[in-house]
């Protein structure tokens, strides 16, 4: 609930107004899991509360912590015996949390484990926002970072995902600004126009993966849906309306969407956009059978793009140890990485 929301609630329940910022606070900044640990509200609410209301929260199933780099990914188990994923990575900036959106996916994006056991159902939007709020009272940090890059398609829950930015950006909460948030989709046109109506600051990336219609239906089967001229022209409006880049992720898989015929065509559908292209070595997934492309291939192709003045970056692997890269979290206790 937002704060407004919880306000009329509080005076329904014969609460004074400031009661409503005195939970608030404890939901959102002390970040407590029980109506009971909120020690200035009355017994007599706090019974109310508990009657009426529960706290949306996750427990830790299993933690696992990269030896190279300390990230850290978690198995939370939520209220119903589902099962997500979240990673929480060290930057020189602070700590970033991904989040999942989605018990499983939809989309069927060939490379990608998220979605290999199916789409269960939609995550709450407190449901996202324990994800971070678990990991932060459990690593003892503060995250200051926010990508909407973990399981699920956010633009495919559009209305919890727009209230757990709501609720996690607010300043009588976590307070994350929007400029330190990123949303990722796999080309969810009517998301993106709905998004643009937001007008929000946070980091549009775009799973693009692909220069062509032709690789890109062999790869992500949401691209026969929303073809790559109807994505860019939502990404050139999307721009145009909030006044933000774009970032395109483009995992270079060997042979698929890696040569230098690739890199042209990519170039020529990018040319003139305020975007940034963000080139990811795809990562294995035991199921598919993708590799990466050669550090020379991947310098073949930044040259090509840099030539034709498209600003590109490598991202960098975090967590490969423990399967926290890109592409590699799915649900589900047993199928989990263990080594
Ligand atoms: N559904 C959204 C959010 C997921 S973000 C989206 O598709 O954007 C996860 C990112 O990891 C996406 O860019 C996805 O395409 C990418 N990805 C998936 N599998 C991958 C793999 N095996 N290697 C590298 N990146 C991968």
């Amino acid at each position: 609930m937002t704060l407004s929301e919880l306000r009329e609630d509080i005076a329904v329940l014969g609460g004074k107004a400031y009661l409503a910022s005195q939970i608030y606070s404890w939901l959102h900044r002390q970040l407590v899991s029980s109506f009971d640990e909120m020690t200035n509200v009355s017994k007599a609410i706090r019974e109310k509360l508990s009657g009426f209301y529960t706290i949306s929260d996750c427990t830790i199933e299993k933690k696992l912590v990269s030896v190279y780099d300390g990230t850290v990914k978690y198995l939370f188990k939520l209220n119903d015996g589902e099962f997500i994923e979240s990673v929480v990575m060290k930057y020189k900036y602070g700590y970033t949390i991904c989040v999942s959106s989605q018990v499983g996916c939809k989309m069927g994006c060939r490379f990608c484990a998220s979605g290999i056991a199916g789409f269960v159902r939609n995550l709450l939007p407190g449901e996202i926002l324990s994800q971070v709020y678990t990991a932060q009272k459990d690593m003892n940090i503060r995250i200051s970072h926010v990508v909407m890059m973990g399981v699920g398609e956010p633009l495919d829950n559009f209305d919890n995902v727009m209230r757990f930015l709501e609720l996690i950006s607010n300043e009588d909460g976590q307070n994350i600004g929007m400029r330190n948030i990123s949303l990722s989709t796999c080309g969810v046109v009517s998301g993106i126009y709905k998004l643009l109506e937001k007008k929000l600051q946070l980091t549009l990336s775009i799973s693009l993966h692909a220069p062509s219609d032709e690789i890109r239906n062999s790869t992500m089967p949401v691209n026969s849906k929303w073809n790559i001229d109807t994505l860019l022209t939502a990404c050139r409006d999307y721009i145009e309306a909030t006044g933000r880049r774009i970032s395109f992720e483009y995992a270079m898989i060997s042979g698929v969407n890696d040569s230098d015929e690739c890199a042209r065509l990519l170039s020529a559908k990018l040319k003139g956009m305020l975007c940034h292209v963000n080139l990811i070595p795809v990562n294995s997934v035991k199921e598919r059978g993708y590799v990466k492309s050669s550090n020379e291939r991947m310098k073949a192709f930044i040259s090509i793009l840099e030539k034709n003045r498209i600003n590109v970056t490598v991202r960098r692997t975090l967590g490969s140890d423990i399967n926290a890269s890109c592409g590699q979290l799915r649900r589900g206790v047993k199928e989990s990485s263990t080594d």
